[in-house]
């Protein structure tokens, strides 16, 4: 157990500690050296850093997160955040509710995604403008519990903003585009379900 010191060696030496304090002025003229860390949105230096993925600008977390929610750009070189759309080929989503359980949810049902795209010619976003991408279905599951709701509302807006599905290049000639998922993860299969469908 702990046994409190009484030692003179566990003496503070108090006025050494004052001195290591430093004082409001030499920390703000400290932040006025360092221009890299001040954030451009309070003028203060960054508390709890937040980098942007694309332009590498940074702020405070709490000051980039407080203006994203009025516009999604950059605050210094507007590059668009979050609004901007894919550029995923039309296409429908459709869910239904089904009784199975997914494994690792088994006091809910399923929520099941059924996106059916569209096959259409490649525009100047994909990797070969022109040329034809075929039609696909994809199918996706969700546990239809809270967390499971709230993901299928952030797949619809991202649905509608364009962002699930890109066209890639084939994987055999490269002539024909295939529509692929972009870099929004989806369960796709569950025990005793197919993971595509055929098309
Ligand atoms: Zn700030
Ligand atoms: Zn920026």
């Amino acid at each position: 157990s702990y046994q409190e010191a009484t030692g003179p060696s566990a003496k503070k030496d108090n006025s050494k500690q004052k001195n290591d304090l430093p004082s409001k002025e030499q920390s703000k003229a400290k932040t006025e050296e360092e221009d890299k860390d001040v954030c451009p949105i309070c003028m203060e230096r960054i508390n709890n850093k937040e980098i942007l993925r694309k332009c590498n600008h940074a702020f405070c977390k709490s000051c980039i997160d407080q203006a994203m929610t009025y516009k999604q750009t950059c605050p210094v070189c507007n590059t668009v955040y979050g609004l901007m759309k894919g550029d995923q080929p039309e296409g429908t989503m459709s869910t239904r509710t089904v009784s199975s359980s997914l494994p690792g949810y088994p006091k809910c049902g399923t929520i099941e995604i059924t996106y059916s795209m569209y096959g259409g010619i490649q525009t100047s976003n994909h990797p070969n403008p022109g040329k034809p991408y075929c039609a696909t279905s994809r199918r996706a599951y969700l546990p239809d519990n809270k967390e499971g709701r709230e993901i299928l509302q952030l797949l619809r807006r991202a649905f509608n903003q364009k962002l699930i599905f890109t066209v890639g290049q084939s994987c055999t000639t490269g002539a024909k585009g295939v529509i692929t998922w972009n870099d929004i993860h989806h369960k796709t299969s569950t025990e005793g379900y197919p993971e595509y469908f055929p098309h």
